[in-house]
């Protein structure tokens, strides 16, 4: 291990770091330039060389490094790591024991206290998520914590820390067996078709589990579902099992039509009468209304940011647009799923941008439901950004 590394807190960020915020930001401390080796051990002080708390190094697109613990004595070591990760495998006991459910998040960063690093479990198989080169390099004490506490069929890791946070393409495959892909999981009774060695996506994103079980048993009987930016169609799949009489699937990236026929097939459903479709969503929107194309659902889940040919989205910007055009192609009594993933703004905020939208249409509408992150996508209260994700259930009234 390298030497441990003092950092200066400036006086105007000590009462927040105080307060439990776990990241720290490169323009809080004074001295950043003396810390360069990922993965360093940092100690947090302030002005007066007073201990503050201790963490380590490592570049992440949101700062320089995570507050590990709040105890000078405290040594990160392979059994903190073990620690950490035990009481996280404790708190999605239920999950681990659900026969419906194989998969789920057991580990996520610095909302069970070690940021950087997230586990996913498929049934049976761990996958590994490093959001900087500075976690990385505690890979070996992960490795030895998980072999300690679990009985894996396999392991697989991304390497998130390439230039802009995009994923370094490698085999992703680091230990146990090899699993043969497409991996089957089931979430409420519903597959997914799983590659953990393709991209840095595998098939499916686990924070969205409660709001596609409330899909299906709820909003889909008998209506004309449209998805877009469907990815590999898994709304879709919940609306088609809760008796939906058709789900449109739009997403402009050519794969999602293979990979949303295919989660349609392994929950045995005929992806002949559904329609998939391979364009930009907002050339779809422009086509439906053209058409007189209306829905009694429209599932909004865009990316925080995209750039297509012709356009460019920005949630923290357009999503008002985008719910205006979803607004106009929703039959009256019908429902809008508006989902953000952006963490630059929060559900106040995502509200507004619903009441900016029905505004700008005449429209009225009622909030039916609200969802966050499940549980197993644990955060901590002091740190918002953390808990990113923001789904409404929209009903417009006329
Ligand atoms: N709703 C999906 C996840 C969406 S991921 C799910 O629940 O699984 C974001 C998707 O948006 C990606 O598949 C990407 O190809 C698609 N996308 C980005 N910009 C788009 C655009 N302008 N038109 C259609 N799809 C777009």
């Amino acid at each position: 291990m390298n030497k441990i590394i003092s950092l200066k807190v400036k006086s105007a960020h000590i009462k927040s770091l105080r307060a439990g915020v776990p990241l720290i930001k490169k323009e809080a401390i004074v001295n950043h330039n003396d810390v360069k080796v990922e993965g360093t051990i940092i100690e947090l002080v302030d002005e007066k060389n007073k201990f503050l708390a201790k963490g380590y190094y490592g570049k992440q697109n949101k700062g320089i490094g995570w507050v590990l613990s709040r105890e000078q004595k405290e040594v990160i070591d392979q059994p903190f790591f073990e620690k950490k990760l035990k009481t996280a495998l404790e708190n999605r006991r239920s999950l681990f024991n659900a026969n419906d459910t194989t998969a789920f998040r057991v580990f996520n960063g610095e909302g069970d206290g070690i940021g950087g690093f997230t586990i996913d479990y498929f049934d049976g198989y761990y996958l590994i998520s490093w959001y900087s080169e500075g976690i990385y390099c505690f890979k070996d004490y992960v490795l030895k914590s998980l072999s300690n506490l679990v009985d894996y069929k396999g392991l697989y890791e991304k390497k998130r820390f390439a230039e802009k946070g995009t994923y370094i393409e490698d085999d992703d495959f680091i230990g146990g067996e090899r699993a043969e892909f497409p991996l089957i999981v089931k979430e409420n009774g519903i597959n997914f078709a799983i590659y953990l060695n393709e991209s840095a996506m595998v098939g499916v994103f686990l924070d969205q589990r409660d709001v596609r079980k409330t899909i299906r048993d709820k909003y889909s009987k008998g209506k004309r579902v449209l998805n877009t930016f469907s990815y590999t169609g898994a709304f879709s799949v919940a609306a088609a099992l809760g008796g939906a009489i058709k789900t449109t699937s739009v997403d402009l990236a050519n794969r999602s039509k293979s990979k949303t026929i295919e989660q349609f097939s392994v929950n045995g459903i005929d992806y002949e009468s559904h329609d998939i479709i391979v364009e930009d969503v907002f050339n779809y929107f422009k086509y439906a209304v053209r058409t007189k194309a209306t829905f009694d659902m429209v599932i909004l889940d865009p990316p925080s940011f995209a750039r297509s040919k012709k356009n460019t989205f920005s949630a923290g910007k357009d999503y008002p647009d985008l719910l205006e055009k979803a607004i106009t192609i929703t039959e009256k009594d019908g429902i809008i799923v508006a989902s953000s993933n952006c963490s630059t703004f929060g559900m106040e905020k995502f509200k507004s941008f619903i009441e900016k939208a029905f505004d700008q249409t005449g429209d009225k509408y009622k909030v039916l439901e609200e969802f966050g992150l499940p549980r197993d996508f644990k955060t901590i209260k002091e740190f918002k950004e953390g808990n990113y994700l923001k789904v409404v259930f929209i009903q417009k009234i006329t």
